[in-house]
């Protein structure tokens, strides 16, 4: 059990960590990863008994994203949720958990990500794109593949040129700030 001192600082963190979560979600709504893998103390039966889709691939159970479990801002199944979604902290949290950054700002890079994120969401639905299902870069590559004509299509080229760069500087701000090795 941590003494006194130990617990006040690491209580004050997780509760930062509960709230900038709420407002963010990015972990599990299919914005930062494809899929989860189940840990082997994961029941794969109890986490489908619980709504979760699974796919097998490569010998192991995957956590399909975005999670049918993530709910109205929340893990739905959270005191029930597999190891890697308990363990999995993003660099934000790490960060203010490390002191490193205030929670205001770990908000405010927040906010950035998210302002991001609807911005190409929006400029899927402008290319067309109506599936709103399926992680963010399976429906960019899905976009992005598709042939265009030039002359027929301009406004067409000029929104996809927008996605690529709005894109880019996502997944670059992704693997500089939230992603973890
Ligand atoms: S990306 Fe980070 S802040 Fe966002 S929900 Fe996941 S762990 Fe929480
Ligand atoms: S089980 Fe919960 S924590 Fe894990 S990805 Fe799904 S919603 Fe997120």
């Amino acid at each position: 059990m941590p003494d006194a001192d130990s617990a006040a600082p690491a209580a004050l963190a997780s509760a930062a960590a509960s709230r900038l979560c709420i407002a963010c979600g990015m972990c599990c709504d299919g914005t930062m990863f494809h899929h989860v893998r189940l840990q082997p103390r994961d029941s794969a039966k109890a986490l489908t008994a619980l709504g979760l889709k699974l796919k097998r691939k490569r010998k192991h159970d995957h956590i399909i994203q975005p999670c049918p479990a993530y709910r109205g801002s929340q893990c739905s199944i959270y005191l029930d949720r597999p190891e890697r979604c308990r363990l999995f902290e993003c660099r934000q949290i790490q960060r203010v958990a490390a002191g490193e950054i205030t929670e205001a700002a770990a908000a405010e890079k927040i906010r950035d990500a998210l302002e991001r994120s609807a911005h190409i969401r929006g400029l899927f639905a402008r290319l067309g794109e109506t599936n709103s299902k399926g992680p963010l870069t399976t429906r960019y590559e899905k976009i992005i593949a598709e042939p265009l004509d030039p002359l027929a299509e301009a406004d067409a080229m000029v929104f996809r040129a927008e996605l690529q760069r709005a894109m880019e500087e996502f997944e670059a701000l992704l693997e500089s700030d939230f992603r973890v090795q």
